[in-house]
Parts: C-alpha cells; structure tokens; sequence
C-alpha cells in the first residue's frame, strides 16, 4: 500500500527557451546582433555567427564532425536503450518520452561514444546531445561514458567528454544520481593509468553532470557565454534571497573566478584541444614522423 497518493497532476514542463540546434531552413538571424547568416554560411563557420560569434546550439553529430579528422569517427554502443527500470510517469511515460526522443534525434540515448583521430591524435571522445531529453544523465548516459573510459585505458589514450546536459534524468531517479559516482570513480582510474582527460562544457551544462564528470577534467574548457551552473539562477535567487551579479553563471565569469581554466571559442577548438593534448604528451599516431633532425638543421628534436 502506499503511504501517500499524488492528488494534483505534476505541472507541465515549458519548453526549453532557446532552440537546441541550429533552426532549419535557407537563412537565420543571429540572435545576440541580429545578423541575417544563411545557413549554409553558418554550418561552415561551426554554427558561430561571422560578425559577433555568438555560438549556435549544435547537437553531438555536428560536434564530433567538427572535431575529427575528416569528419571520420567510429562510433560505440549505439545501441544500449533504457528500460525505464521505475516504470516512470509525469505528464507522460517515459518510455513514451524515449520513443518519441528517439525518433527525432536518430540515437537510443542522449550521448554519443566515437573513437577516431584528433589532428593525428587517437583520442576517445563522449559527446553528449541536448535535443535528447535535454541531455539528461541517465543509466545509459553513465554506462556510455564508462564504457568509454574503460576504451581509453585499454588503449591508453585520451578521453574527452564534451558535455551539454540539464543534469541527471529524474525519471530514472536515484539511478540516474548513481552515475556520478560511476562515471566519476571510472575517471580516478583514468587518471591512475596517467591518461589526460579533456572536458569541454558547453551551453547549457547543469545540474549532475556539473556536479560530476564535467568538472573533473585534467583541463575544463567552456564554450563562450555557456551557461555552466549547479542550480539554476532563478533558483539560488530565491534561496539566498538577492540579486545575482551581470553575467553570473556564464563561462567567463567561471574562468575569472577559476571555475574552469579556458575560454575557448568553437572555432579554435579542434587546435586548442591538440595542442594542449600534444603538451600532456598523447602518443601521435603517426610514427615515422620527422622525430629525428640532423643536428644543426635548426628544429630542437622532438620527443613524443
Ligand atoms: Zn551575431
């Protein structure tokens, strides 16, 4: 029997404000400068707006593109699904939710596992998508990402998780929550093997996954003006009961105060993450590179 019934219906969640990916269509208006971009300009500048750099939502396909070489990725587990183990419902069931997510974004969960090079780096990079139930860390979620943790160990390479995320799912509830501390024990073992894990935070990355994985990285970058919290600043308003500073919460504010180490825009973030992966010395895939100079060539020798 249970101890208490729910008599009202829970409130209807609103939509997410912002749109989560680029919208569709020939043209687009930047939303910060009110710049008219067409779309095929947009998508070749990694969704940045040419004239203020106002970065676009994108979704996890269009990250990794961006990131791998070629565009060239193998992708891992796509096919692990929740069961929706507490028989879930709000306004609907979950598995109503995950069908329908599933339908609209083409995964089974709201996180993409791929392995591939980086600039000629081997690298094993978790990107998570937001237009899946907001990003939510789930059971999958958290199996994905050890999992590919677990890849990066076996062959030593560096993982990158980029995240994007409302937090943890509460329709899978005290599961869901269990993950950080999954995914989290999976990265202390990374670090053990003396493996260089990247985390790359980008707009909204909230809730669980700030509170977990996204903050943990050998070096956290963040996206320009992503909104990188714990709670939401309505939120704390209401519970510190005062006004919170002008650009509280956004990634440059988090860098000034040393949440995070860099600031990085899209653009520059396929080089930025090489250089600083080449720096904590990750094993290029090319071997038969230029290593050894002839003295007096000029370059210093180097060591990979
Ligand atoms: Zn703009």
């Amino acid at each position: 029997m249970a101890w208490f019934k729910k008599a009202r219906k829970p409130l209807a969640t609103s939509a997410a404000a912002q749109p989560s990916r680029v919208p569709e269509g020939l043209m687009v208006k930047c939303p910060e400068c009110g710049q008219v971009i067409y779309n095929k300009d947009l998508e070749k500048n990694l969704a940045v707006c040419p004239k203020c750099a106002y970065h676009f939502r994108i979704g996890a396909t269009e990250r990794l593109a961006g990131l791998f070489d070629d565009g060239r990725w193998t992708e891992h587990f796509p096919d692990l699904t929740s069961n929706d183990p507490l028989k879930f419902t709000d306004t609907k069931p979950y598995l109503d939710r995950l069908r329908s997510s599933i339908k609209s974004t083409g995964l089974k969960d709201a996180v993409i596992i791929a392995t591939g090079a980086l600039d000629g780096l081997d690298v094993v990079i978790a990107a998570m998508e937001y237009s899946f139930i907001g990003g939510s860390m789930g059971v999958v979620v958290g199996e994905k990402i050890t999992r590919a943790i677990e890849i990066a160990v076996d062959r030593r390479q560096p993982m990158i998780i980029i995240s994007c995320s409302g937090g943890a799912r509460m329709m899978e509830g005290a599961l869901s929550l269990m993950q950080m501390a999954k995914v989290s024990a999976a990265l202390a073992r990374l670090d053990r093997a003396g493996l260089p894990y990247i985390s790359v935070l980008t707009d909204p990355t909230t809730g669980g996954v700030t509170a977990s994985f996204a903050m943990l990285g050998d070096l956290n970058i963040a996206e320009p003006k992503a909104l990188i919290g714990f709670a939401g600043p309505r939120v704390i308003e209401q519970t510190i009961r005062q006004k919170l500073p002008e650009g509280f919460q956004r990634s440059e504010f988090l860098v000034d105060h040393g949440m995070i180490d860099l600031v990085v825009d899209r653009r520059e973030m396929k080089s930025t993450i090489a250089r600083v992966l080449r720096f904590m010395r990750a094993r290029p895939t090319v071997v038969d590179a230029p290593a050894l100079v002839v003295a007096g060539a000029g370059e210093p020798e180097r060591q990979n």
